[in-house]
């Protein structure tokens, strides 16, 4: 059989841990027996982003906005234990943020749905997605741990000079300030994203913010939404017979925990990283969740929403066994595929993507899964397979369709 042949690289970002082993064998078993796999490799693994002040994982940002698609490994976001694990020069900021950061855009977050495995609130019966605004409030902050009694001011100069100015707080003693921004280009494109994939998706799209507290802020995010709607979308979300509204996210929690699902849940940043894994863990696990960053110039960067599962790679370190669910790493390889063959019209590739889809999904449903899955199906005679003998089984499916 002839391997599929491919036209503009991949950008290929590579991670760290028992998700780096897991890239491995997905691209060795299920990649590169069937694609003449292209890509343009970027080593994100902790240890070379250190050797390379991090440049490494600017320049994957950069050729993925040269590219227009890339996928993406968990990777480790450094804290103080990580700095003497790998002997860090300096505590590097997140990938994923630093990444969010240069692609800006919005990224969507969907359960992977598959009979067997069904979600904990009893009334989900469809997916709910989750669209996180990935710039800037407290991923972009900066702060201070105040020593003692002083007076905290938040100024804002402009260009031409003029000064706005408000007390934070007149500090009696030690304490904390942290100061976080957005901006109205980055939020509007976060509203348009939103509204666009609402429409390509045919699906409600809520919004929940906290304007009642934050009433310059959040209610800035409430306001541009409901400006874009009015202006751009409102006539085509009617004939659709599909509806925007925002709440409060406080009423949008307790609404989304007693809906049927099916539509698309709008978040702030922190918000969305938060809600995401809240909806992932309810429906199934963490590893049955996608997420794809789209960038407003239509730059898209597909990754599984969980992290590098640490704990597991401790134990495959130590020779032990492991069963590690890989099925969001393969959904990130298949979604950035189905998207370069789209945008290269390589009808091929896309049908791959589909294929190795339905495939993963198919084991699962014969009863042949991870332990993560296994702890929660509802399926009977249930084959608890290891990291590597769960990718096998999956090539195997692949084979025979
Ligand atoms: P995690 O890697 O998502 O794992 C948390 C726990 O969830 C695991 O210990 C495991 O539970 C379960 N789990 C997650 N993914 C699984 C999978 N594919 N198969 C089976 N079980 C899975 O989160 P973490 O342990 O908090 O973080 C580890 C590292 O990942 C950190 O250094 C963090 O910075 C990084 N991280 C990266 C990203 C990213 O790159 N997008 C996102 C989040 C975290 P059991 O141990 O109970 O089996
Ligand atoms: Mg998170």
């Amino acid at each position: 059989m002839d391997k599929i042949k491919m036209m503009t690289p991949l950008v290929e970002m590579d991670g760290d841990e028992m998700t780096r082993i897991l890239w491995q064998m997905i691209k060795d078993d299920l990649l590169l027996p069937f694609i003449d796999l292209k890509t343009e490799y970027y080593d994100l693994g902790l240890e070379h982003r250190n050797e390379t002040d991090d440049k490494v994982t600017v320049d994957s940002a950069e050729a993925t906005k040269k590219y227009g698609v890339a996928v993406k490994c968990a990777t480790i976001t450094p804290n103080a234990a990580r700095m003497t694990e790998y002997h860090l020069k300096e505590m590097w900021k997140s990938p994923n943020g630093t990444i969010r950061a240069i692609l800006d855009g919005t990224v969507f977050r969907a359960p992977i749905v598959v009979k067997g495995i069904e979600p904990c609130v009893r009334n989900w019966e469809k997916p709910i997605t989750i669209a996180r605004h990935a710039y800037g409030d407290i991923y972009k902050n900066v702060e201070i741990k105040v020593p003692e009694a002083g007076k905290a001011e938040l100024i804002f100069t402009a260009e031409d000079g003029t000064v706005m100015k408000e007390t934070i707080h007149e500090f009696q003693g030690a304490g904390i300030l942290q100061g976080v921004h957005n901006t109205d280009a980055s939020i509007q494109s976060f509203a348009r994203a939103c509204f666009n994939y609402a429409l390509d998706t045919k699906q409600d799209l809520w919004f929940g913010a906290k304007d009642t507290i934050s009433k310059k802020y959040d209610h800035n995010f409430k306001d541009i939404f409901q400006e874009i709607y009015d202006a751009e979308y409102k006539e085509r979300f009617e004939e659709l017979g599909i509806e925007y509204f925002y709440s409060l996210i406080d009423d949008i929690v307790a609404r989304v925990m007693k809906a049927k699902g099916g539509f698309i849940w709008a978040c702030k940043n922190y918000d969305g990283d938060v809600m995401s894994d809240m909806v992932s863990s309810a429906f199934g696990s963490l590893a049955m969740m996608t997420s794809v960053l789209v960038s407003p110039t239509g730059v898209y960067e597909y990754e599984a929403a969980h992290g590098t599962v640490q704990r597991h790679y401790y134990k495959h370190l130590k020779g032990e066994e492991t069963s590690t669910n890989s099925v969001a790493t393969i959904f990130a390889w298949t979604g950035a595929l189905r998207k370069r063959g789209e945008l290269d019209n390589i009808g091929g590739l896309m049908d791959f993507a589909d294929k190795l889809e339905k495939a993963t999904l198919a084991t699962i449903e014969s009863g042949k899964m991870t332990k993560d899955l296994a702890l929660i199906t509802s399926l009977d005679n249930v084959t608890v397979l290891n990291s590597k003998d769960f990718i096998k089984e999956i090539r195997k499916t692949l084979e025979a369709m």
